[in-house]
């Protein structure tokens, strides 16, 4: 249990599961007693399960801590991290951190573990997430949001009251899976840092001062409900919806994860919350007005620094696969061979559209799957950008099946919680930072629990 009244420390993981790490340290470092630790150093898994330190100074220990003499003036280059695993921007880079580094050896190699204070873990966090031209409100309201979710992880992750579980399971001629990520996966460390818990980069890039100019003026201040600290969520972009919290993780009660109109008003001559699948599906295929509709472009590039300009058309896009390449990619992610696929129908879908539980008829088999993450993993070589999507496809003359299947879906990322673009556009337009996560967590209240 960690104590909130003053600045925690937090333990993020860099890599896990590896052979070796290099690293190269700049001003003086400490190591269980050994002094003045500096330069280059690698570390291998060794045979026995400890670690082999190799280098400037080489020992053999079972974890290694590298502490810093100085906070402020030493650093930590990481070689050859990769980021975005598994999604469609995946790339390895050189990486540079403060703070402490732990390495330990666990059951699949070594894990790279940084420890550093809250606060600057989200001053990375907010320059990792969003380009340091965006509007300070927009900053602000972000490093609210991150800071009530990581707190809320590190509290409650242990007393979660899921009321559903995790399962997969097989009868007849159809294999159901329901499963979710949640960062209890991590047992090693708080956080990972990748987009599974909050992507962080160290002070690697884009450290800007405005994103420490944002994080400063609201240390310590969390979004809270009912006294309890918010399970904060947030993804880039709701799609005009914004989805519950049980449609992508367990059903446990979170009233200010609810789904709200993104907007300011109403979208105008639509049923909400979409109640069946003919007002879902017209949600999805049209172009409803909404906060993260349309924004103007510099707006978007300030939202998605780089690399993830290579996705701009997140509110409504479009994604279609030959039959077979469809069910090659859901046997390599499912390890399930579905057969020719027939036809892909929804079961269950969230408020915002976003489907729970999709059902994948096949000539050999059926697969039911679910929830939205999952659904997104097994029907895309990465991750398909949302869950809210409609199917049709194109017959082949020859064999009468289906020959192509069009996907034509809405928003990016889970839909939970606070829209990055949604809140950039509000920021631009000259809404408080308040103002913002009330608009995203409804019923909720600002609190600094430390100064
Ligand atoms: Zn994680
Ligand atoms: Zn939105």
């Amino acid at each position: 249990m960690i104590d909130t009244n003053s600045e925690p420390e937090i333990s993020v993981g860099l890599i896990t599961g590896v052979e070796s790490a290099k690293v190269t340290l700049s001003g003086i470092f400490s190591s269980a007693g050994l002094q003045g630790l500096t330069g280059n150093l690698s570390f291998v898994a060794s045979q026995n399960g400890g670690i082999s330190v190799q280098g400037a100074s080489e020992f053999q220990a079972p974890e290694v801590i590298l502490a810093p003499s100085d906070f402020e003036r030493c650093r930590i280059t990481l070689h050859d991290v990769t980021i975005g695993v598994g999604f469609h921007w995946e790339r390895k880079e050189e990486q540079i951190f403060q703070g402490s580094l732990r390495i330990i050896a666990g059951e699949k190699g070594l894990n790279i573990i940084n420890l550093v204070p809250l606060e600057a873990y989200l001053v990375s966090v907010i320059s990792s997430e969003m380009s340091a031209a965006n509007h300070s409100e927009l900053l602000k309201a972000h490093a609210i949001v991150s800071r009530s979710w990581l707190l809320a992880q590190l509290i409650g992750g242990d007393k979660r009251s899921g009321t559903e579980e995790q399962y997969s399971k097989a009868y007849d001629n159809t294999l159901e899976i329901n499963r979710w990520y949640s960062r209890e996966n991590h047992s090693d460390f708080d956080v990972c840092a990748d987009d599974h818990c909050q992507r962080y980069q160290g002070i690697s890039k884009a450290f800007s001062a405005s994103a420490s100019e944002a994080v400063v003026p609201t240390r310590g201040i969390v979004a809270e409900y009912l006294d309890q600290i918010c399970d904060a969520r947030y993804s880039k972009c709701c799609g005009g919806l914004t989805e519950r919290y049980s449609a992508a993780w367990e059903n446990k009660p979170a009233p200010y994860l609810t789904s709200i109109y993104d907007g300011a008003d109403s979208p105008g001559g639509y049923e909400l919350p979409l109640r069946d699948e003919k007002e879902s599906a017209r949600w999805i295929t049209s172009l409803p007005r909404a906060y993260c509709n349309d924004p103007p472009p510099y707006l978007l590039e300030r939202i998605l620094p780089g690399f993830d300009l290579e996705t701009r058309d997140s509110y409504r896009w479009v994604v279609s696969y030959s039959s077979d390449e469809l069910r090659e990619i859901i046997f390599s992610k499912l390890g399930e061979d579905p057969g020719i696929i027939l036809a892909i129908e929804p079961l269950e879908r969230g408020a915002s559209g976003r489907l729970i539980r999709v059902k994948i008829s096949g000539q050999k088999r059926t697969l039911i799957v679910g929830k939205e993450l999952e659904i997104r993993r097994a029907l895309s070589r990465s991750h398909l950008y949302s869950s809210a999507f409609v199917v049709s496809h194109e017959e082949s003359q020859h064999t009468g099946y289906p020959e192509r299947f069009i996907f034509k879906g809405a928003g990016w990322g889970h839909g939970v919680g606070l829209c990055q673009i949604g809140a950039a556009v509000m920021a631009d337009a000259g809404q408080s930072h308040e103002r913002i996560v009330e608009h995203y967590f409804r019923g909720a209240k600002l609190k600094r629990l430390y100064d």
